[in-house]
């Protein structure tokens, strides 16, 4: 459990071991000034992809052309008014709202088992122990396959995806803001003390978002499970449902729709286009397919839920993951077949040690009794938990993080090197991976104390053996 599991709950006459707190709270992001700039400037990230991917980025095929064509197009305002491309439109607005709609219902309805997550909150043991349903996987096929369907059949257009970038963008941006002011408006409010210690009003909150800044608090999320109680006692987990369903499946469909456009446009669809398409779907397929492991990861046993995920899930993951499909549009790249070779050979790399480093965790914690994991060294911690020092996990501590780096670099690589907004993803989220380790690293050092010391000692590497 992570550091900010079960610390204080939002109730009338109750106290909040937060606020003794105060004056030693760890403050991440640069604390409040930090956040606030965040807030401002992740958006303008976006755009600024938008745009440097667009014609002001690309026309010219230069390394520099982004940085040279795109600041004075921005000065002049050209960039910024082009009458065929607005930047906020009520209707794209309304696409993004009734996505949220339709993914919510396909979470609520769509059939599928139930799992349950980890403990969230030592204080009431078993209170906090929640249900989430785990049928991700048949929301993506419904929603994939319909909307290749309904493409085929002329009842939708995909390439309005591609067209209406900019203006769903836009949208998914307002309702990500709306988002975490509601998240944190809502946190605030103070339930009698008489409630259920499991009921979905009482805020439990994370640790690591009750600073008592509300800038900060907005930001890092000061609820850790924030629900809806609906009718029928289906509690609905607004972080779960945001972390996988209507931006990572939105993002294949934006993909989809450059797909759409290109085929439009360029009379086919370039094999580059293939593999950035198959290479994404997989990754997508791959985190329904295995939905559950959302449940131990920091961001839902961890982080509070506010502007970092709301953001991060909503507007970032599709609207930025999706850059490679969208140059590729503009600059319809048909490789050689030793290329294709070589990028699905890197995308191979990378997968092996992502999936089996992962799997190989999973399958030990979960007390697999197939030789190679019984085979596995470990040491046993204090709390009675297992840390693997052998196979994966003793190359580097964080080795699934190298495997998933690879593969980001197969996504890039199908848009050659004509400009180095393509490799946006890589340098992100190498520096998202160094920086999430650091946070697992303290986690796991806070909660594991000389033991992960000792499993330190025996696996030195963070994440790249031999480098770091
Ligand atoms: P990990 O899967 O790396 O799990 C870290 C946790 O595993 C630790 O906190 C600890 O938890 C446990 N652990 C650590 N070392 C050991 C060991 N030697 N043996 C057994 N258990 C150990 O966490 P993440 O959630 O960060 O990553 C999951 C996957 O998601 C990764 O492959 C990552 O690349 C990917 N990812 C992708 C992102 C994207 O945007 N595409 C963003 C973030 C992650 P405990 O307290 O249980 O001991």
């Amino acid at each position: 459990m992570g550091k900010g599991a079960g610390k204080t709950h939002a109730t009338e006459g109750g106290s909040s071991d937060g606020v003794e707190n105060k004056t030693a709270f760890a403050y991440e992001f640069g604390g409040p000034a930090g956040t606030a700039v965040l807030m401002m400037v992740l958006p303008m990230v976006v755009y600024f992809l938008y745009l440097a991917c667009g014609p002001y980025g690309v026309a010219t095929v230069s390394l520099a052309a982004p940085f040279v064509h795109l600041p004075p197009a921005l000065l002049d305002g050209s960039a910024l008014h082009d009458p065929a491309q607005p930047w906020f439109t009520l209707e794209a607005l309304a696409v993004v709202v009734g996505w949220l709609l339709l993914q919510a219902l396909f979470y609520a309805v769509l059939p599928g088992p139930m799992a349950e997550g980890v403990e969230l909150d030592p204080q009431t043991p078993g209170a906090r122990r929640l249900r989430y349903p785990m049928n991700g996987l048949a929301a993506f096929f419904v929603s994939v396959l319909g909307a290749v369907l309904g493409h085929a059949l002329g009842v939708i257009d995909l390439s309005y995806c591609y067209h209406e970038f900019l203006p769903l963008a836009t949208g998914a941006i307002i309702v990500s803001v709306a988002l975490s002011v509601y998240l944190y408006l809502s946190s605030l409010v103070v339930v009698p003390a008489s409630t259920p210690a499991n009921a979905p009003e009482r805020a439990l909150l994370a640790a690591g978002g009750d600073s008592g800044s509300p800038v900060y608090d907005a930001f890092m999320g000061r609820e850790l499970n924030p629900r809806i109680a609906l009718p029928g006692g289906f509690s609905f987990d607004l972080k779960v449902f945001c972390e996988l369903r209507p931006g990572l499946i939105g993002w294949i469909l934006l993909d989809l729709g450059c797909a759409a456009e290109q085929y439009a446009s360029h009379g086919s669809i370039t094999n580059s286009m293939m593999l950035v398409l198959a290479f994404q779907t997989y990754y997508v397929f791959d985190s329904f397919y295995n939905e559950p492991a959302i449940l131990t990861t920091m961001d839902v046993t961890t982080d509070g839920f506010g502007f970092m995920l709301a953001f991060g899930d909503l507007a970032w993951v599709p609207f930025t993951y999706s850059l490679q499909a969208r140059y590729l549009v503009l600059n319809p790249l048909e490789l050689s077949t030793l290329t294709v070779l070589a990028i699905i050979a890197t995308k191979l790399i990378g997968l092996y040690i992502f999936r089996g480093a992962n799997s190989q965790k999973n399958a030990f914690r979960s007390g697999s009794t197939d030789p190679s994991i019984l085979a596995l060294e470990y040491i046993t911690t204090e709390r009675g938990s297992r840390l693997i020092t052998s196979g994966w996990w003793g190359v580097a501590r964080h080795v699934n993080y190298l495997g998933d780096w690879i593969m980001a670099w197969a996504w890039c690589l199908p848009t050659l090197f004509h400009t180095p907004i393509t490799y946006y993803y890589v340098i992100y989220f190498g520096i998202l991976l160094v920086h999430r380790d650091l946070r697992d690293d303290h986690k796991c050092a806070t909660k594991y104390g000389k033991d992960w010391k000792r499993y330190c000692s025996i696996v030195r590497w963070r994440i790249l053996p031999g480098i770091y």
